[in-house]
């Protein structure tokens, strides 16, 4: 499964974040998940509860922050909001647009111990 590799690479980060930051236990990671990431929340909520069984994250509550898909458009030559990865310009229909947010899947905010 997709987010479960997500999850594996989450996982090593607060791992090897314990060893930078110095913290043994984490206890809830703000992940910010855009809308057009191919990551679906509810199964990343799943994995990353199987997945941190047994380590310093275990129980550890994952918090999920949707961002909003927002493209810059040449025609327009403005952002515009966009609800498919590679979708037309919402305003002029038109394929000349450069995606600027909305397909980031990183880790916002951590609370550790
Ligand atoms: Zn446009």
């Amino acid at each position: 499964m997709h987010e479960m590799s997500l999850c594996q690479g989450v996982l090593k980060i607060l791992q090897e974040q314990a060893e930078i930051q110095n913290y043994s236990r984490v206890n809830s990671v703000t992940l910010e998940v855009g809308e057009l990431s191919t990551a679906v929340p509810e199964s990343m909520e799943m994995c990353f509860d199987a997945i941190t069984r047994g380590t310093l994250a275990d129980g550890a509550e994952l918090i999920i922050v949707r961002t909003r898909g927002e493209a810059w458009c040449r025609k327009c030559e403005d952002l515009v909001p966009v609800k498919e990865r590679f979708g037309p310009c919402p305003q002029c229909d038109g394929v000349d647009i450069e995606l600027r947010a909305g397909d980031a899947l990183r880790i916002q905010e951590l609370e550790v111990d």
